[in-house]
């Protein structure tokens, strides 16, 4: 086994076990065997097969991404920025997901360009939530990530016939066919030698599942004594839905099947009860998710686009929500979530000292991990997986060097990360992939958007062309000479 020894680190972000958190290391040193970490701290004076002089780095623990659709969101990119339906109290998922088709085909590329914008960012454990593709395990296998395939399925899907409802068309049949591919695959993707690949149970969304679809689905996780994860919450449109049919809030619902708990990890849980947005006469949702140690995967960056934000971050962690970041859609680069975490509680709850930078870094890395019933992931500590990011001290943006983390998240972002390790293995070294095809990927993303834009008019409710649903953002010249 080889083994890699970090010397004389500038900063470390190492993890104290006794007080369950991170802290500063300075002048430390990290070394891995393998695929886990054999030390951390003052001193080291073992052998080691490659030495790196830690002079001008930080080292942080890779970050655990525990929400994302890599495979298809490359595909809206130019689309979804500034596409809000007002109709839906903002969102624009239900109009996009009716009107828009990928190719499945195309989809591996879409993964392929995520993955490295993810690995780029420094992440390194990622829950990848898609309907199952051709040449996906081949892509997460190739990617050098930590991968944690969610092969999704449903018993309904949405349609819409006008502007304003969103409807339902079921098929529990084809629901149940696919729940038992996805625990198929989730069994694949364990037995791959590459011992990276996990599984998630996931039914995607909790208004296009049966309750007995719900409670079996979360029985087969807790089985596999693997995660179980659901969109729930996320739109006020969903809610009132909920509401409609069962009287209560999706949350309420949710505790009411017994499916809440550790292992389930909602996305995202944000369109609750209390929230302004929602005014519903209850203020018992937060409380259920925190009682119930339940995760939830906070992905700032869809909503605000929406012009929504969650009310607010630092509450659902007071009251013992585990809370975990997701990128969710582009970019794929958690370090800027995180940043918009932080901000947008501030914002949400008019105090600056609603969410602390700490709060968030504890987020993207040990509140992925516990989401995902991991301890040995999230931190720099003995024990844990070798998962870990090196920052560049000397790139300007990180200068000066008073406090590393809030240089990374606030300033520099991706931009600072030098080197990624996954499982003890260099997957990005001088801020290049070398696993993935980053370039020869985005090269075909074009033509699987060309594509997927030409059926939307035979798909939309109203015939419109995806031109007249997301406009561009500046109209095209009229001119015809020299402007
Ligand atoms: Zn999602």
């Amino acid at each position: 086994m080889a083994t890699t020894h970090f010397s004389n680190v500038d900063w470390i972000v190492a993890w104290d076990e006794a007080r369950r958190r991170h802290v500063y290391l300075r002048g430390g040193d990290l070394v891995f065997s393998g695929t886990d970490i054999t030390f951390v701290g003052k001193g080291y004076d073992g052998a080691a097969d490659t030495v790196v002089d830690g002079a001008g780095l930080c080292l942080i623990p890779g970050l655990v991404d525990i929400h994302a659709h890599p495979a298809s969101e490359p595909y809206y990119r130019g689309i979804r920025e500034d596409h809000s339906v007002r109709a839906h109290y903002m969102t624009g998922l239900y109009e996009r997901s009716c009107a828009y088709s990928i190719d499945p085909d195309c989809l591996k590329y879409g993964a392929e360009v995520s993955y490295a914008d993810l690995l780029l960012s420094g992440v390194t454990s990622l829950v990848d939530i898609t309907f199952p593709y051709p040449g996906w395990i081949d892509v997460m296998a190739r990617s050098g990530l930590r991968m944690f395939a969610a092969p999704g399925f449903n018993t309904s899907r949405w349609y819409r016939d006008n502007p304003h409802e969103l409807k339902f068309i079921e098929d529990v049949a084809k629901g149940k066919r696919d729940f038992a591919a996805a625990l198929a695959l989730i069994d694949e993707v364990h037995a791959h030698p590459s011992g990276r690949l996990s599984g998630i149970v996931s039914p995607v969304q909790v208004e296009n599942n049966t309750a007995e679809m719900l409670i079996e689905s979360r029985a087969a996780a807790r089985e596999r004594g693997i995660p179980w994860t659901l969109h729930a919450s996320q739109s006020v449109v969903e809610f009132n839905i909920m509401v409609q049919r069962h009287g209560v809030s999706p949350i309420q619902y949710l505790d009411r099947l017994g499916v809440l708990g550790k292992g389930t990890i909602l996305g995202h849980a944000m369109l609750i009860d209390e929230s302004s947005w929602v005014r519903w006469h209850t203020r018992t949702d937060i409380a259920l998710l925190g009682d119930s140690q339940t995760a939830v995967a906070h992905c700032p960056t869809p909503f605000m686009r929406y012009g929504t934000v969650m009310e607010h971050f630092g509450r659902y962690r007071e009251a013992g929500v585990v809370m975990g970041i997701g990128t969710d859609t582009f970019p794929h680069n958690l370090i800027e979530d995180m940043r918009s975490t932080a901000i947008l509680a501030r914002v949400a709850s008019h105090d600056g000292h609603a969410v602390s930078t700490s709060d968030v870094f504890h987020a993207g890395t040990v509140g992925g991990a516990t989401a995902l019933m991991r301890d040995d992931l999230g931190r720099l500590a003995v024990g844990a997986k070798a998962d870990l990011a090196v920052v560049d001290l000397t790139h300007p943006l990180m200068m000066p060097v008073r406090d590393p983390l809030a240089g990374l998240i606030h300033t520099a972002a991706d931009r600072a990360i030098r080197d990624v390790y996954v499982d003890g293995r260099r997957v990005v070294k001088d801020s290049k992939v070398l696993t993935l095809d980053r370039q020869g990927a985005a090269e075909h993303l074009a033509e699987g958007q060309a594509r997927m834009e030409a059926g939307v008019p035979d798909r939309d409710f109203a015939g419109r062309s995806s031109l007249e649903i997301s406009p561009l953002t500046l109209e095209m010249s009229q001119l015809n000479g020299p402007a």
